[in-house]
């Protein structure tokens, strides 16, 4: 089966969060079980661009409204990644560095996906599946099926994966004369609550929807940023596939970001080696246990109380721990945590900011990692931190409720708790501090995190079976 991806993040290419990693691994592990996968994104200005060699493959031009763009399909020579991947270049609109966060973010995704599916009606042998992923695609299923010159690909089914449904890319009903002429008695296909709503589109045209873990599947038919209803009545149409982690990338027996490798066998070495450079790097004590959190500093995350939590578990829990956090996002919260430094100094540091590497060192390095997240429809972040030995205090939301078991049940390896307060993340810190007090059961527990297949092999055949059900 061919399969093309369509997506506004890859890793290594571009990566904002998960999208980008679930993105680079969903198509390789697709084409190791035997299938054709591959995958198109914008052809942003990354190192990724400038450190590799392609091939022109296409050029063309559409308009959009009352410009006119000229756009140029290039094709990375080696297939490094394990798939074919493809870059979408229109000048003026995707030549940017970062992938998010413009003022004419609909003019350039919308852009990038008329130019994607212009391109596929070109192609001779068409794709047996579209994959489309979040809003920054989610308008190509309404194109094939409602601009008059795409129309021949209505027959192509469409496949929609939510990886964040708070998310929308509302625009207003004065960008309808972007899209390629289509069937203005469709207009309700793009419509959600008096503006177009690309994800809400994508919903009610792709053929199936997919979310990535199925407690959030369940969740988005209350908590939707306002797509609720519409959740519940296309509920036939959509399935839960929990998101598996490339366990190429995320190794610690093999990663390249980390200084001190480590298995299964000598993760408790390993993992010390690790933590004696990053505490020194940070001004932390080894001894204590080390918690942190890697993420995006936004009100889903919790990220806001976290600075509350950190100074109650530092000073009603007398210091027995540290803390290590680095995200980017609410300038509020960046603030906040940016300015804990200097009087916890000792026992909390923080950097803000995106760093790959560090995100490696610290998931190695780490005891703990924190995720209050408020709204998580995966998460990958616990994942990684279990393949490197590091146990997850997880809310008990979406798909840190589908992935992590509490270690209060049989066979559990995790800490749980229920609501996305200040005083929840501190007990949870608490009895972290309990569990860290009996390193026979740490080492029982990491050994058996560090185990769990959480790889992408049974999800990407998930995928396979569903577009199989609709050819
Ligand atoms: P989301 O996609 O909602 O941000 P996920 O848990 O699905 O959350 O994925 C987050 C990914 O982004 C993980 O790979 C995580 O390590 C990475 N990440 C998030 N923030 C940072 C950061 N500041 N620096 C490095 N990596 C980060």
């Amino acid at each position: 089966m061919e399969i093309l991806h369509v997506t506004a993040e890859c890793y290594p290419v571009a990566k904002a969060g998960g999208l980008g990693d679930v993105a680079g691994a969903l198509p390789k592990y697709q084409n190791k079980i035997g299938h054709i996968a591959k995958l198109v994104m914008p052809m942003y200005r990354t190192k990724f661009l400038y450190q590799n060699d392609f091939d022109v493959v296409h050029k063309g031009d559409f308009s959009m409204g009352p410009y006119w763009f000229n756009y140029t399909i290039i094709k990375e020579q080696t297939n490094k990644l394990g798939f074919e991947l493809y870059l979408v270049d229109i000048n003026g609109l995707l030549d940017r560095e970062e992938v998010y966060g413009y003022d004419d973010d609909s003019e350039r995704f919308t852009a990038f996906q008329i130019a994607v599916v212009d391109w596929v009606a070109r192609w001779q042998d068409k794709p047996d599946i579209v994959h489309v992923h979040d809003h920054h695609t989610g308008l190509i299923p309404f194109m094939m099926q409602q601009c008059y010159a795409y129309r021949h690909l209505s027959h192509i089914p469409t496949v929609l994966t939510i990886h964040n449904a708070q998310y929308q890319g509302w625009m207003d009903w004065d960008k309808a004369n972007y899209f390629p002429a289509w069937d203005m008695l469709e207009w309700g296909k793009l419509d959600w609550q008096d503006r177009i709503n690309p994800l809400a589109s994508a919903v009610k045209c792709a053929t199936r929807v997919t979310t990535v873990s199925y407690s959030y599947l369940d969740e988005m038919r209350s908590n939707a940023n306002g797509l609720e209803n519409l959740f519940e009545y296309e509920r036939g149409k959509c399935t839960g596939i929990l998101n598996g982690i490339d366990d190429i990338v995320w190794n610690p027996d093999t990663d390249t970001y980390i200084d001190d490798t480590f298995n299964t066998k000598n993760a408790a070495l390993g993992k010390l080696a690790n933590k004696k450079l990053l505490c020194e790097a940070f001004n932390l004590e080894v001894e204590r246990p080390l918690f942190v959190f890697i993420g995006r500093l936004v009100h889903e995350k919790a990220a806001d109380l976290l600075p509350q939590a950190i100074y109650d578990a530092v000073y009603h829990l007398e210091g027995k721990m540290s803390f290590l956090i680095l995200g980017s996002g609410d300038p509020h919260v960046e603030w906040e945590l940016a300015n804990m430094n200097m009087p916890l100094a000792g026992y909390y540091n923080s950097k803000i900011g995106y760093n790959e590497k560090l995100s490696h060192q610290m998931y190695a390095a780490a005891d703990f990692l924190l995720m209050p997240s408020r709204v998580e429809p995966c998460g990958l972040n616990q994942m990684y931190a279990m393949r490197y030995g590091t146990i997850p205090i997880v809310r008990n939301t979406g798909g840190l409720r589908d992935t992590v078991t509490d270690i209060g049940e049989h066979g559990g390896y995790g800490i749980i708790f229920n609501d996305a307060k200040v005083w929840d993340i501190t007990y949870s810190i608490n009895r972290a501090l309990e569990l860290y007090a009996q390193p026979k059961r740490m080492k029982a527990i990491r050994t058996k995190i560090m185990n769990l297949d959480n790889s992408w092999g049974n999800s990407a055949q998930q995928y396979i079976n569903l577009y199989s059900s609709l050819q």
